[in-house]
């Protein structure tokens, strides 16, 4: 007899909810706690998870799996090739364990509540209970409505709600417990399940050794690491986020995103933590306060997964905004190559597309950018660019990302009208004044001085670009304006 908990993007023992529920009630019962991982290729696959995600995921299921041995409790891991089959294997594994309890925290993405959705009739039949809990979102989905019922989809009314929320559901930000340690029993009886190894990378999310050694400095694994740069990041730097978050040079943010995606860290624990570090229990819509401004960041993340759960459409490949369905795009694989490679010619659009490519990580500023004009200047469909941000980001999180991008193309939740558009000279002046983010990812253009770094062939440096092998604009600013504002309108009014 046990009680099982199923982990999936919470990759930690503590402040999980599922986690520490299934561990009261295995207490409770006097059973031991058994924990599972499954790995699914074919959901990698379909979700086109990268290979970095992938790897920082299994990183990290080898601190979980270290950490509950510690407790007695085992991690058993085993990869299902084929999801459909997930239900009935775990039901399987439940008899064989004796176990009547299963607890796991919700994931919002249809295929995923799909699954749910069978297993929960299917460990009925078999008497099994299989409770699955809200824990990746701060706020509930479906708690913040208009006042006629419906899901709010802009972002500012929503957010002061969200607020008002925690101020009247102070549990909203508690501190779930860690599980304790198993009965001394546990051990012998499932002796088996301690030395489960951590299941094998799919043959097509390898990372290469260069890559892995890159990543392996860049992002290291587990709870105690995420804390550690929570904590880092309310001491030094939330004062000051309001001002400096936009500046894609530097360390102005958190870079806290793959702990959140792979919950490492919980929303929630960042949320509390940072309002303790100024003596304060309830978030509110401050924006000349740092540690303010800095969860309405994180508020953000919870407010594209309610908009994924009150419209799960958007996640077949459809705009949010259905009418921009209608947009003519462009399927030229030569500007999708430059744009991927970081060589449109529009230095702080490389830089931050060089970025992405050493860091599987990219700051949220020129992610609007880069999207922008992928969607704008190109005119090239936005979701080839959603979907290789997927393919390459660390914390590639489909809400997130499918928001960011609707918002940059104009077609998601955010009322931003198609005609506002970026120019990413613009931009470049006043977000990378210095050049300092450009130089450091685009080396061709490392020695081109002042403001020439933000245009080198139409500011006289053209000689220094073209020697180093640095591309001329794919395309031009205002011409690309004009086909942009032309196809959108054109697009719509065809719906
Ligand atoms: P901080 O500024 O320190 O913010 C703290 C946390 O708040 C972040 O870790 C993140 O969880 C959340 N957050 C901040 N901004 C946003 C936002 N605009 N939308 C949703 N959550 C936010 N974020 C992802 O986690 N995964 C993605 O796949 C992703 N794709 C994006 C694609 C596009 C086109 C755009 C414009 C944004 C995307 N974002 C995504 C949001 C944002 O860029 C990143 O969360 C942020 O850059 C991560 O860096 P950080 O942890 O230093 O953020």
């Amino acid at each position: 007899d046990a009680v099982v908990h199923w982990f999936r993007m919470d990759m930690r023992l503590g402040d999980n909810k599922a986690l520490s529920i299934a561990a009261e009630k295995a207490k409770s019962k006097g059973m031991p706690l058994i924990c599972i991982y499954i790995l699914s290729p074919q959901d990698f696959r379909a979700h086109f998870t990268a290979p970095v995600r992938v790897d920082f995921l299994l990183r990290n299921l080898e601190v979980v799996q270290r950490d509950l041995a510690k407790l007695d409790i085992p991690l058993y891991m085993e990869t299902i090739e084929k999801r459909k089959r997930i239900p009935a294997r775990l039901i399987d594994l439940c008899k064989e364990w004796g176990a009547k309890h299963v607890y796991a925290n919700m994931e919002y993405e249809v295929d995923e509540l799909r699954r749910d959705a069978t297993i929960v009739r299917e460990c009925a039949a078999a008497g099994i209970a299989f409770d699955v809990l809200h824990d990746g979102c701060i706020v509930e989905p479906g708690m913040l409505t208009t006042n006629a019922g419906g899901q709010i989809s802009v972002y500012s009314p929503w957010y002061r709600k969200w607020c008002k929320y925690i101020a009247d559901h102070p549990d909203t930000l508690k501190e779930y417990l860690r599980p304790e340690q198993n009965p001394p029993e546990a051990r012998q009886k499932y002796k088996a399940l301690f030395d489960v190894p951590i299941p094998p990378v799919p043959e097509d999310r390898q990372l290469t050794d260069e890559e892995k050694e890159r990543f392996h400095g860049l992002w290291p694994v587990g709870e105690d690491e995420a804390m550690a740069r929570l904590n880092k990041f309310i001491k030094e730097r939330i004062k000051v986020y309001h001002t400096n978050r936009n500046l894609p040079a530097g360390n102005h943010t958190s870079a806290i995103s793959p702990h959140l995606t792979a919950g490492t860290l919980a929303a929630r624990t960042c949320v509390r933590e940072s309002l303790k570090a100024i003596n304060k229990t309830v978030p509110t819509d401050d924006r000349e306060n740092g540690s303010m401004k800095w969860i309405g960041e994180v508020a953000w993340r919870d407010f594209y997964r309610h908009v994924l759960c009150a419209w799960p459409y958007i996640c077949m490949n459809v705009p949010f905004k259905p009418e921009y369905n209608n947009i003519e795009w462009e399927y030229n694989e030569e500007q999708f190559t430059a744009w991927k490679e970081g060589k449109t010619g529009y230095p702080i659009i490389d830089a931050a597309m060089r970025q992405v490519k050493h860091m599987a990580y990219m700051h949220n500023r020129v992610r609007m950018n880069t999207a922008s004009f992928l969607a704008k200047h190109l005119m090239i469909d936005w979701r080839m660019g959603e979907r290789y941000f997927m393919e390459n980001l660390i914390d590639g999180d489909f809400a997130s990302n499918n928001g960011g991008w609707g918002f940059c193309a104009s077609c998601g939740v955010d009322p931003q009208p198609y005609f506002r558009i970026f120019n990413p000279l613009l931009q470049s002046e006043k977000f990378d004044e210095s050049g300092e983010y450009i130089r450091k990812w685009v080396p061709e253009l490392k020695d081109v001085k002042g403001k020439a770094i933000h245009d080198p062939y139409s500011r006289g440096a053209g000689a220094i670009a073209s020697k180093n092998g640095y591309p001329k604009p794919i395309v031009n600013h205002k011409e690309s304006r004009e086909r942009c504002l032309a196809r959108y309108k054109a697009g719509i009014g065809r719906a």
